[in-house]
């Protein structure tokens, strides 16, 4: 006797991104029921759209906005014929920062949680730049960001943020929990903006690594003035 078989579209459930509040991106669209594009391009930079199911498009049963949908369709028709194409660049400046800067800040940070913590506590070092949304009411603008943290089985005691915000798209942040420790605009790109970059600039490794240095500095005095452990309600509000 044959075995049945099962209809695969009746089986495979969409995945769809987060839920967000704040609702869907398309303009006119009043669709409060809204998730993330779960689009993530070659350097791990997430899609920063929320769409509602009906703006979404499914491609091999994952929910991507329109534009990545089709990125998404091109990209597995290249595979089915035996190429693989890595996912293409998100156009967006403020991801490229931080994406930018925490290169150089992935190693000694991750060196630096290790060094902090204890057996009991676990390191999180989540290579993605996600967006967050703007938070109105808090009259928060968007941004970009890359996270490092320590935390043990309750929950987040340290929480290191590298982001840019929409609205200062120049400016790199650190953050230690929910305290900005500094808040600068790289060298290069004050260069760049006071029209100097023609002119004969230090090594571009030697620039970067006091700039590291001067994030890593900030971070260290913090740890040191405040320890690992922090008020958890604070922390968990933010993650
Ligand atoms: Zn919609
Ligand atoms: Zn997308």
């Amino acid at each position: 006797m044959a075995k049945p078989t099962t209809p695969v579209e009746e089986v495979e459930a969409v995945r769809y991104g987060e839920a967000e509040g704040g609702g869907c991106d398309q303009a006119g669209c009043e669709n409060q029921e809204a998730y993330r594009c779960l689009y993530r391009d070659r350097r791990a930079v997430d899609c920063s759209w929320v769409a509602c199911p009906e703006h979404l498009n499914v491609v091999e049963g994952r929910a991507y906005c329109l534009r990545h949908a089709s990125v998404v369709e091109v990209l597995a028709l290249a595979l089915a014929r035996g190429t693989q194409v890595l996912p293409p660049d998100l156009d967006n400046r403020c991801a490229s920062l931080v994406l930018w800067v925490a290169r150089d800040m992935d190693e000694p940070v991750v060196d630096r949680l290790v060094r902090w913590g204890d057996s009991n506590m676990s390191i999180i070092n989540d290579p993605a730049i996600r967006y967050t949304r703007p938070d109105r009411l808090r009259q928060e603008s968007g941004h970009w960001e890359r996270l490092w943290a320590l935390a043990t089985r309750t929950g987040i005691i340290l929480r290191v943020g590298l982001r840019v915000d929409d609205s200062r798209p120049e400016t790199i942040i650190l953050t230690g929990g929910t305290t900005h420790l500094v808040s600068t605009v790289p060298p290069w790109i004050q260069r760049h903006l006071s029209g100097e970059s023609n002119r004969a600039s230090p090594s571009d490794l030697v620039e970067r690594l006091a700039f590291q240095q001067e994030l890593l500095l900030a971070l260290d005095n913090y740890v040191e003035k405040y320890g690992v452990s922090f008020p958890k309600i604070l922390i968990t509000a933010r993650v």
